[in-house]
């Protein structure tokens, strides 16, 4: 298929990039990796006036360490967290989820912030972003605002992004203590999209009981969520096999799990369980 006409420009900064989207909000969309927003287009799903390629505006791509924070620019890609040994060293879980994203070249062109901001329930960041409780730094004409992931993802496909407003940085909090993390999922065979995906960040006290477990969980419904059940369940618990079981066993409460050719819902659920009891198990081997 091909897409409708539109006009495309690029903008040198992200000023000039919230100063276009103002122009005609409705009629405009951001162009990161265009690894959805392109499929929709020639689906004629998505049939914009306008594309803004912020993907080029080299200032939007960055990892660093700022106090006590991570800081990850919107247009960094899929690669380039699967690849940083910062992260690797300091909060694996990122690296583990970006490498578990469809194929090389969707990982080379996909960007963090193009996978939260639209907000698939099959996409994989959401989950990450969520267990790791981080913040989003949305930008717009009437400045600057932070929104915490748990109040991002609104429903199928809706965040609390509002017309003219750009996703630019991702604020995770350092994880300290004895603190151990996985992603767990179980890929679509064609997209690579999670049917389940299920990523962990634990803490564990001095003897080894869960100080908390936190638990991003997509592909299960109709947008990504935090296990709170679960993590209730398993905070000070020995985390032996037992407590795991009656813990994973909450893992769809309330959340109306999503059916489809690649599963039912009650299937989804099952797979739901068995991944968090597998992210969760190799979060504790990985704790150091
Ligand atoms: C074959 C294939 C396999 C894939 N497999 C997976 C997978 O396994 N797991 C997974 O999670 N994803 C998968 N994806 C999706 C991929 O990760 C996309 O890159 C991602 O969902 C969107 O990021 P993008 O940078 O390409 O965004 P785009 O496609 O450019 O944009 C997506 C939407 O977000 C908006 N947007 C983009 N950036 C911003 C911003 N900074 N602020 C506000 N709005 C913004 C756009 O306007 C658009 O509406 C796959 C895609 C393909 C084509």
């Amino acid at each position: 298929m091909i897409p409708a006409p539109f006009d495309y420009k690029v903008p040198a900064s992200l000023e000039e990039a919230v100063g276009l989207l103002a122009g005609d909000p409705d009629g405009t969309k951001i162009l990161a990796g265009g690894h959805s927003l392109i499929p929709a287009m020639k689906l004629r799903l998505a049939q914009p006036q306008l594309l803004v390629d912020i993907a080029r505006i080299k200032s939007l791509a960055y990892i660093r360490e700022e106090g006590d924070q991570i800081l990850i620019g919107a247009t960094t890609t899929h690669y380039q967290l699967e690849s940083s040994d910062l992260l690797k060293d300091i909060c694996p879980l990122l690296p583990l989820c970006g490498a578990s994203i469809g194929d090389v070249q969707v990982r080379n062109k996909g960007t963090i912030g193009g996978s939260i901001a639209h907000s698939d329930p099959a996409a994989d960041w959401p989950a990450a972003v969520l267990a790791l409780d981080a913040e989003l730094v949305l930008v717009g004409p009437s400045g600057e605002r932070t929104v915490k992931a748990a109040d991002f993802f609104v429903d199928l496909f809706t965040t609390d992004l509002q017309p003219g407003e750009i996703l630019r940085e991702i604020r995770i909090k350092k994880p300290t203590g004895r603190f151990g993390q996985a992603y767990q999922k179980v890929p679509h065979p064609a997209s690579g999209y999670a049917v389940v995906g299920v990523a962990v960040h634990l803490v564990l006290n001095d003897d080894g009981s869960c100080k908390s477990a936190s638990i991003g969980v997509t592909g299960v419904g109709a947008k990504a969520y935090r296990a709170q059940a679960v993590e209730s369940a398993l905070a000070g618990s020995n985390l032996d096999d037992d407590a795991i079981s009656a813990g994973v066993s909450h893992i769809c409460d309330g959340v109306d799990p999503n059916s489809d050719l690649s599963a039912s819902g009650e299937y989804r659920c099952h797979l739901a369980q068995v991944h968090t009891r597998r992210a969760l198990q190799a979060a504790k081997a990985s704790v150091q």
